[in-house]
C-alpha cells in the first residue's frame, strides 16, 4: 500500500457493516445507524446484496471522507459513545435485535476499551503474595496450554508447563497434511486479546497458524515456562499436602521425575491422537502407510497409486491437493460429511481489509464481532429436535428439516451428476457431524478421471491394497488413513489418581464426564480445558471455549488463594445434575439423534463431547466458580475419600 492510500480502491474491500461502525467512533455520530444502511443477511449467503440499493456507494462515500479527513489530521476528537450507543451498533452489526441475555456476554466479547471479564485481576497484595506461593503444573503448549500460561503470568502464578513435543502449537505443529488450514474465520480464530491485521488468507493454511502462535510465545516470552520433549506419565494427589505429584519423562534423556504442583491443568486437546481403524489385515499391507496427522512427507505420491480411508475434515483438505499429482486416487468412504457452501474458504483478505484493520478506528473489533455473532448460536436452533418429531430419520425436526434441505440441493447442484450427488448427500440428519466448507474443490476433486470415490464397505486390508464387500479388489502404492483421533479417550494414557488413590479412568469408566467439562469429583485441583462435553459443532470456535475456561481455572485458583485453601473438589450432586443437563440437552440434537454414529459419542453411545447448549451458557457459567459448588477444604485436611 502507497504512503498516500488510495481510499476508493481500499473502501471497495470493506466490510461495510464493520466499516459504518469504525465511522460512528471516528465521528461520534450515531445518525449514522441508518435504518436505510442496516444489512440483513442469509444464514448460507449465496453472494446477495446485504444492503437496500445505494447504500453501499453511499456509505464508502462517507467512509471515504471520514477517513480522509482523519489522514489528514482534521478530525475532530470524537465524544465517547453513550452504552445506548453502544447496544444500537450491536443490533445493527447483528442485523436484528440482539436478545437483552446476550448483550453482557457480546459486549465482554466486544472489549471495545480492552477489558474483559478474562483479564486476570489479582491486585491486592494479600493475592499477589498468595498467588506467589502456588505453583501449578499445565500439560500441553497448544493453544490452550499457553492461553493458561499467558493469563497465569498475568497473574503472577508461577507455572511450568510440560510439553511432549520439541515446539509449541499443539494441533498446529502436528498436523502437517498437504491443504491442512483452519475452518473458523482466522479473524475469530485467534486469541480475543491478540488480534492479526495480517491474516493473509480469510482461513489461513498450518504454516500460517503455526507462526500466529509461535509469535505468541515469542510476545509472550511463554518459554521460559515450558519443558519440552518430555511426558507426563502419571500422576497423584497427595492428600496429606494437598499437592500433586506428577511423573514426567524427559525423552532425550529418558530420565523421570517427579514434579509437585498445588494444582494441575490439562491442555491436551481431544485431536491429538491419530486413530487407525480397526480393519481386518491392517498391518499387511506391503507399501507406506500413514495417518493425516502423520503425513509421511518422504513419501513422494506423484504418480502413485493412492487409496485414502475416511472422508472428515482432514481427508475434505487433503484430497483435493493430492488428487492432481497421483496416477490414481480411491477414496473410501463409509459416510459422507455435510459441506456447507464457503466460495471465499481458500480466498486471501485484500489488501484494503487489512488496510482497514489496521488503520479504521475499531473495525477491526467490529469485524470479529460481526464474524463472532454469525457462528454464535443462530445454527443452533437448525440442528435441535422437534419434540415428538415423526418426519424422516434424515432428519430431526423441521428447521433441519428445511435447512437440509437447502445445503442438499447445494450439493446437488455442484456434484452436477445424480449418481454422484446420492453418494456424497448425506443420509444422517443435518449436524449429527461435524460440517465442513465447501467452495467446490472436493467435489472437483471427486470428478477427475483419476480418482474414484468408493463407497462399499472395506472387508479387509491386504499386502496389495484394499478389497472392498463388493469383492473389488483395489491395488494400491501408498494408504493414507484419514480416520480422525483418539477423541473420546479424554487424558489417556496419562495415568491420573485422586483422593484415596482413585483412578480417573477407572471411575470414568469409559464414560468421561467432569462439571463444566473442567472438573470431576474425587480429584481436586484438576482441572480440564476441553474436557468432556466443551466441543462445539455449528456455533462458535474453540479459542473462545479455551478463553472461558481458563479464566474459570484462574478464578479458581484466586478462590483457592483468597481462601486460603489447600484444594477445591467439586461436588458430587452439583456435577452430576449438570450431566444430567447436558446429557437430556444432547439427546434432543441432530449429534444425539441414535441414527447418528460418530466421534462425539463413546462406545456406548453417550455424547461424550459436545457441548449443548448456547455459547452464552458456557460463558456464563464459567466467569467465576461459585464456591456453592465445591468443597473446599483446609490446607492439609484429611478428606475421606
Ligand atoms: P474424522 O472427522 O473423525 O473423520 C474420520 C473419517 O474416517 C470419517 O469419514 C470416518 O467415517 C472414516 N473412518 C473411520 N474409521 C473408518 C473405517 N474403519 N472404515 C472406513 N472409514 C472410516 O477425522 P478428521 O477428518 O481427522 O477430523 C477430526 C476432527 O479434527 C474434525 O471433526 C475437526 O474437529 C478437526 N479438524 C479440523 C480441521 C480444521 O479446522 N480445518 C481440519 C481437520 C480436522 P464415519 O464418518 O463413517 O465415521
Amino acid at each position: 500500500m502507497s504512503a498516500t492510500p488510495d481510499l476508493d480502491r481500499i473502501l471497495l474491500d470493506a466490510h461495510l457493516p464493520a466499516l459504518v461502525l469504525s465511522l460512528v467512533h471516528m465521528t461520534g455520530d450515531a445518525s449514522l445507524l441508518k435504518a436505510e444502511w442496516q444489512p440483513t443477511y442469509n444464514a448460507f449467503p449465496r453472494g446477495e446484496p446485504i444492503f437496500p440499493p445505494g447504500a453501499e456507494d453511499a456509505i464508502r462515500a462517507k467512509a471515504k471522507e471520514v477517513l480522509a479527513a482523519k489522514l489528514a489530521g482534521k478530525l475532530p476528537p470524537a465524544p465517547p459513545l453513550s452504552p445506548e450507543t453502544t447496544r444500537k451498533m450491536i443490533n445493527f452489526i447483528a442485523g436484528a435485535d440482539v436478545p437483552p441475555e446476550y448483550l453482557p456476554f457480546l459486549q465482554d466479547e466486544l472489549a471495545i476499551d480492552g477489558e474483559s471479564s478474562k483479564n486476570p485481576h489479582w491486585e491486592t497484595p494479600a493475592l499477589k503474595g498468595a498467588a506467589s506461593k502456588l505453583k501449578v503444573l499445565v500439560v500441553g503448549a497448544g493453544m490452550s496450554g499457553m492461553l493458561t500460561s499467558i493469563r497465569l503470568n498475568q497473574a503472577g502464578v508461577s507455572h511450568v508447563v510440560i510439553e511432549e513435543n520439541a515446539d509449541v502449537g499443539g494441533t498446529w505443529l502436528k498436523n502437517t497434511y498437504p491443504g491442512c488450514r483452519v475452518d473458523n474465520s482466522n479473524h475469530m480464530y485467534s486469541y480475543s486479546f491478540e488480534q492479526n491485521h495480517g491474516w493473509p488468507f480469510h482461513f489461513s493454511p498450518q504454516p500460517v497458524l503455526l507462526e500466529y502462535f509461535q509469535g505468541i510465545a515469542k510476545k509472550y516470552d511463554l518459554k521460559k515456562n515450558i519443558r519440552f520433549q518430555t511426558t507426563v506419565l502419571d500422576m497423584a494427589f497427595d492428600e496429606a499436602r494437598d499437592l500433586w505429584r506428577v511423573r514426567v519423562r524427559d525423552n532425550k534423556s529418558g530420565a523421570e521425575e517427579v514434579i509437585e504442583a498445588n494444582a494441575v491443568v490439562t491442555a491436551v486437546g481431544q485431536l491429538n491422537r491419530p486413530r487407525m481403524p480397526d480393519i481386518k489385515g491392517r498391518e499387511s499391507f506391503k507399501g507406506p502407510a500413514f495417518h493425516s496427522a502423520e503425513w509421511r512427507h518422504d513419501v513422494d505420491l506423484t504418480g502413485k497409486r493412492v487409496g485414502v480411508i475416511g472422508t472428515g475434515a482432514s481427508a475434505y483438505q487433503f484430497v483435493p491437493e493430492i488428487a492432481g499429482k497421483v496416477k490414481s486416487l480411491t477414496v473410501f468412504q463409509r459416510t459422507p460429511p455435510w459441506a456447507f457452501p464457503v466460495p471465499h474458504y481458500h480466498e486471501t483478505v485484500p489488501d484494503g481489509m487489512k488496510w482497514l484493520l489496521e488503520h479504521a478506528p475499531m473495525y477491526d473489533k467490529w469485524y470479529r464481532f460481526f464474524l463472532f455473532w454469525m457462528s454464535t448460536d443462530g445454527l443452533l436452533q437448525a440442528v435441535r429436535a422437534d419434540e415428538g418429531w415423526n418426519g424422516p430419520s434424515t432428519a430431526v425436526g423441521q428447521v433441519n428439516q428445511m435447512f437440509r434441505e437447502m445445503i442438499a440441493g447445494a450439493l446437488a447442484e455442484s456434484a452436477g451428476d445424480p449418481a454422484l450427488a446420492e453418494k456424497i448427500i448425506p443420509t444422517y440428519p443435518l449436524g449429527g457431524k461435524r460440517g465442513l466448507l465447501d467452495n467446490g474443490v472436493w467435489l472437483e476433486a471427486l470428478k477427475r478421471p483419476n480418482v474414484e470415490l468408493t463407497t462399499s464397505k472395506i472387508a479387509e486390508i491386504n499386502e496389495a491394497g484394499i478389497k472392498t464387500e463388493d469383492g473389488t479388489q483395489h491395488d494400491f502404492d501408498v494408504l493414507i488413513y484419514g480416520t480422525g483421533f483418539h477423541a473420546s479417550k479424554f487424558l489417556m494414557p496419562m495415568k491420573i489418581k485422586g483422593r484415596g488413590g482413585r483412578d480417573l479412568h477407572e471411575t470414568w469408566g469409559g464414560e468421561p464426564r467432569a462439571y463444566l467439562g473442567m472438573t470431576t469429583p474425587g480429584f481436586p485441583n484438576l482441572f480440564m480445558i476441553y474436557g468432556p462435553n466443551t466441543n462445539i459443532v455449528v456455533n462458535g470456535s474453540i479459542i473462545f471455549f479455551s478463553e472461558c475456561s481458563v479464566r474459570y481455572i484462574v478464578n479458581s485458583l484466586k478462590l483457592l488463594a483468597e481462601t486460603g485453601a489447600g484444594s477445591m473438589e467439586v461436588r458430587q450432586d452439583v456435577h452430576d445434575a449438570f450431566n444430567v443437563r447436558v446429557d437430556a440437552e444432547n439427546a434432543k440434537m441432530a449429534w444425539g439423534a441414535p441414527q447418528v454414529t460418530s466421534w462425539y459419542k463413546n462406545e456406548t453411545g453417550r455424547v461424550t463431547q459436545n457441548w449443548p447448549f448456547a455459547l452464552v451458557d458456557y460463558w456464563r457459567a464459567t466467569l467465576a466458580p461459585d464456591p456453592k459448588d465445591f468443597m473446599l477444604h483446609k490446607a492439609g485436611a484429611k478428606v475421606a475419600a
